[in-house]
């Protein structure tokens, strides 16, 4: 799987939250597949198994609610070829 952009939730830009006390991911993660070279560091790297590779050795997000918004995965990608959203909680 390669496609061009791949989210975790279908959360629009501007419902970037949670309601408070609701149990669930802490980061919104993006994909844009024709950036990614397929590298693997993301997949390596994230503490929490949010990512897999696919056949094609491209990442792909297999457990969202896993997402702790660490940004260890966008600010260590060379190629900028993910980025995490940060979800705040609303009250
Ligand atoms: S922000 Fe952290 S927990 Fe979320 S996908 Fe990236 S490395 Fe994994
Ligand atoms: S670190 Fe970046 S370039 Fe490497 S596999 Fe992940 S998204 Fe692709």
């Amino acid at each position: 799987m390669n496609d061009a952009v791949q989210e975790a939730q279908a959360v629009s830009p501007t419902t970037e939250a949670r309601p408070a006390g609701q149990k669930g991911p802490r980061g919104r993660v993006v994909i844009f597949g024709t950036w990614c070279k397929g590298c693997g560091l993301c997949v390596e790297f994230c503490p929490t198994g949010v990512l897999a590779l696919d056949q094609d050795s491209h990442p792909i997000i297999v457990a969202p609610d896993r997402c702790t918004a660490c940004h260890w995965c966008d600010t260590h990608c060379p190629d900028i070829a993910i980025v995490v959203h940060s979800l705040e909680v609303t009250r």
